[in-house]
């Protein structure tokens, strides 16, 4: 009898600690699962997110390429030397010569575009407009230093002072290179000063100079963007083609280019 106690006894304990492992062992199994199962959907959620941010990257790394790549016809305009930008971060080519012509005594303007400004100034003469004539063209970048004295002397034989003279040269002649002047594209008109934002000759250059191929080339609007303050008397030339669809799209030259480039 007390050996059957005992055995009892053994067993009631035997059975507890067997009872015992077993819940520590499905404690352990869960938690083992859990924890697998937690990383697991934390990694496909994860690799979810990274996916998600590798298309988009790949959306913009697309847009960007297309963006990239100008038309067949974007291109053609590019290259034409009608759009040559030449400003504040674009110098000319050292090299570049443009062939030019004679539009009257010194001033000479590119051979492929004199036609324009020729036509474009008989035809204001024909509306009336007497009070315009052409101040500066073509400037030669290796005489810059020159054309500077020779600037400020004539501002000076006008009655201006020593300051005013400088002033008025810094801001129509500038650095060489740098300057459409050089290219032989550009024009300005009258005594280059603001009195001419006032003159018939400007509101008829508003109107009609696109259709020379003229375009306003510094407007007001668009310092922050051409880096020069506004020129009403300054004038390029970028052919008819072109100079429609600036003024079409209320563009300054270096938009224009921009949008080339991404269309
Ligand atoms: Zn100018």
């Amino acid at each position: 009898m007390e050996n059957n106690k005992n055995t009892q006894l053994k067993l009631n304990s035997n059975g507890k600690i067997f009872i015992y492992r077993i819940v520590v062992a499905i404690v352990f199994l869960i938690s083992i699962l859990l924890v697998y199962g937690l990383n697991n959907l934390s990694n496909s959620k994860e690799s979810m997110a990274m996916q998600i941010n590798s298309n988009s990257l790949n959306a913009t790394t697309t847009e960007k390429t297309e963006e990239k790549i100008p038309s067949e016809e974007s291109q053609r305009k590019l290259q034409d030397w009608k759009l040559m930008l030449v400003n504040y971060e674009n110098e000319m080519p050292k090299d570049y010569v443009p062939k030019l012509s004679v539009l009257e005594d010194d001033k000479k303007f590119d051979s492929r575009a004199i036609s324009g400004l020729i036509k474009m100034l008989e035809d204001m003469q024909s509306d009336g407009i007497t009070k315009i004539w052409a101040q500066s063209t073509y400037r030669d970048p290796t005489k810059q230093d020159k054309l500077i004295k020779e600037s400020i002397q004539e501002y000076l034989e006008q009655g201006k002072t020593q300051e005013e003279a400088e002033t008025l040269t810094a801001r129509s002649i500038g650095e060489p290179y740098k300057s459409e002047h050089n290219l032989g594209l550009a024009v300005d008109f009258n005594y280059v000063d603001y009195s001419f934002e006032d003159e018939p000759a400007f509101k008829w250059l508003m109107k009609h100079a696109q259709d020379y191929g003229f375009i306003l080339r510094y407007p007001e609007d668009k310092e922050e963007i051409t880096k020069i303050k506004y020129e009403p008397w300054h004038w390029r030339y970028v052919g008819t083609e072109y100079a429609k669809e600036i003024k079409e799209m209320g563009v300054c030259l270096e938009e224009y280019i921009e949008y080339l480039k991404n269309n």
